[in-house]
């Protein structure tokens, strides 16, 4: 776990437009943030800047005790959930669970145990020696989940993890979320566009407009200011 710290952060990806504009935020140790707004907004250039995968035209970003701005993602001891699942089609779960901690090196005990752990967490035991074709959307982002969770990360970083799912399961994948946060404790930014996502995942809710941020508040105040 660790805090997250945006500070005076921008992208420019044409000398003209700033997709994000001089964006400062802390995000504790912990805590669940979610980035809300309309899309175009910078919610997912904000969150790719985080994790590396946008170099940032201006100010800093650390996690933890680090800066981060020159580190490949590689080394930001991040694990992000993509909408689009990004399983490997060829392995089994338990394979798609296992490969970037054998990739890494670690122990084919830790490894078991790890998978274990996370296939009990995700409820997706019975489903280990099947392949992402023969599983459900809901599934599939469980195991996409649980790539992540496996490698105990210092930061979970999400884009729409749910938006490809259907109405009736978004709303058990959010109590689902909410659950394993609550389990795990570990340090998330969540980027949606649903507003109803954001006021039921986030500890705090950042909302972003053209690439600005408006309000950074916790869901409750955020639903009582006018
Ligand atoms: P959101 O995630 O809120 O939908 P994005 O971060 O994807 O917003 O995009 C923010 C702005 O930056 C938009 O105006 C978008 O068109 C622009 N943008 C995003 N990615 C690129 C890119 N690779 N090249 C040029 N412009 C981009
Ligand atoms: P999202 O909002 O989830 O990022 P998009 O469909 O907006 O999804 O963007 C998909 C990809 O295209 C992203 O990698 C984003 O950086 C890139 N992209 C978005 N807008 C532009 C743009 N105006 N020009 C070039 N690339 C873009």
């Amino acid at each position: 776990m660790a805090k997250i710290v945006l500070d005076h952060v921008d992208k420019a990806y044409t000398s003209d437009v700033k997709a994000v504009n001089n964006l400062s935020l802390e995000i504790a140790d912990g805590e669940f943030m979610v980035l809300v707004g309309p899309s175009g907004c910078g919610k997912s250039t904000a969150l790719r800047m985080i994790a590396g995968l946008e170099d940032i035209t201006g100010g800093e970003i650390s996690i933890g005790e680090r800066v981060v701005n020159d580190l490949a993602p590689k080394d930001r001891d991040i694990a992000m959930v993509f909408q689009n699942y990004a399983l490997y089609p060829h392995m089994t779960v338990e394979q798609n669970l296992a490969f970037g901690l054998q990739l890494r090196g670690t122990s084919k005990a830790e490894i078991k145990k790890r998978v274990a752990d996370a296939a009990k967490m995700l409820g997706l035991e019975q489903f280990l020696k099947r392949k992402p074709a023969n599983l459900s959307g809901g599934q599939r982002q469980r195991v996409a989940m649980g790539r992540a969770i496996v490698r105990e990360p210092q930061a979970f970083l999400m884009d729409e993890p749910l938006s490809n799912l259907d109405a009736k399961l978004r709303v058990s994948m959010r109590a689902s979320l909410n659950q394993l946060h609550e389990r795990l404790g570990v340090t998330t930014v969540y980027v949606t566009h649903d507003q109803i996502e954001a006021m039921t995942l986030g500890d705090r809710v950042c909302v972003l407009r053209e690439g600005v941020l408006q309000q950074v508040d916790t869901p409750q105040n955020l639903f009582d200011s006018p």
